[in-house]
């Protein structure tokens, strides 16, 4: 009966198993389904179903087991900020210096990240009140080619600073990046430089300067600014490093240790201050504030009576 010969077809019923009888039904273009599209989002810390309403009320920290989601910039600016606030050089766009071309040119991946993502360049700088004490806050974007550092970063934060230096007012700056944008080469890296540079004059100025470390906080970004606050903060499990782990161990040839490069970590061993969740963290820095602002203006507050 089953004849694989030659010429010879698989005949009935050995056919239909591997035969579609019936047409896949097509989509209809226009009809929406029945279930909403990103309504629910599985948590990656506890695997529960939340309810993306709720999580967007918990500042996108699930209220299971406090796994924090990473944020755009402007999500962070609301959880900050009182209220309204003033952005600054919203305009400013990178001229592609270079001409770079790697998997496709930097002006397309440009193009499409600005329509993409609705911002310029992967910072956020704003003034604004932040309970009741006015600041400047730059917050990165990673939707943004990664948060990359490249010159339109390293120049508006550096203007927020300057504007922070004019104003007498604190800075916040809320990293969230994967390092220097290569393709802006060396000049991406000068940035670094620059932004120290200009922390530099707030320091000499006396004003404080708060730095947020998020998810994920790595190369030339950890490298300089990020470091380099008079508070480094940083939120729960929040990777934050240099070089990646992989890079680490092919060069050193050694496991590393648990948890390595997490906030926890990075704070058993010194190199931050604090590890925040990110609901607490508006009433963090704003006593952090009070304190740091009344050192730096001490014609505001009572002189302290000193015993010679
Ligand atoms: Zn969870």
């Amino acid at each position: 009966m089953l004849d694989l010969g030659r010429g010879h077809a698989l005949s009935s019923p050995f056919m239909v198993w591997f035969k579609k009888s019936r047409k896949p039904r097509e989509a209809t273009p226009g009809k929406a389904s029945k279930i909403p599209e990103g309504l629910w989002v599985k948590c990656p810390g506890c695997a529960q179903a939340l309810f993306t309403k709720d999580l967007a009320a918990n500042q996108h920290v699930c209220p299971k087991c406090a796994h924090h989601f990473r944020i755009g910039a402007r999500d962070r600016l609301r959880t900050l900020f009182d209220g309204e606030w003033v952005e600054h050089d919203i305009n400013l766009v990178s001229t592609d210096p270079l001409r770079f071309v790697d998997t496709k040119p930097y002006a397309d991946r440009l193009k499409t990240t600005i329509a993409s993502t609705g911002e310029h360049d992967a910072v956020v700088v704003a003034t604004g009140s932040l309970d009741g004490q006015r600041a400047v806050i730059a917050a990165m974007e990673y939707s943004f080619i990664g948060g990359s550092m490249g010159v339109v970063v390293g120049e508006k934060i550096t203007r927020g600073i300057e504007r922070a230096l004019a104003e007498r007012l604190p800075v916040i700056i809320v990293s969230c990046s994967g390092g220097a944008r290569m393709m802006e080469g060396a000049l991406s890296l000068m940035q670094m430089a620059k932004i120290s540079a200009a922390l530099a004059r707030l320091d000499r100025a006396g004003l404080p300067y708060i730095s947020v470390l998020t998810d994920p906080t790595t190369g030339g970004v950890t490298a300089s600014f990020a470091m380099l606050g008079d508070l480094n903060i940083a939120e729960p499990k929040a990777l934050i490093g240099f070089a990646g782990p992989r890079v680490i161990e092919q060069t050193i040839r050694q496991k590393l240790p648990e948890g390595f490069q997490r906030s926890e970590f990075l704070l058993d061993h010194g190199m931050i201050d604090a590890v925040v969740d990110r609901r607490e963290l508006k009433g963090t820095i704003s006593r952090a504030f009070r304190f740091m602002v009344a050192a730096a203006m001490p014609d505001a507050v009572p002189a302290p009576v000193t015993a010679r």
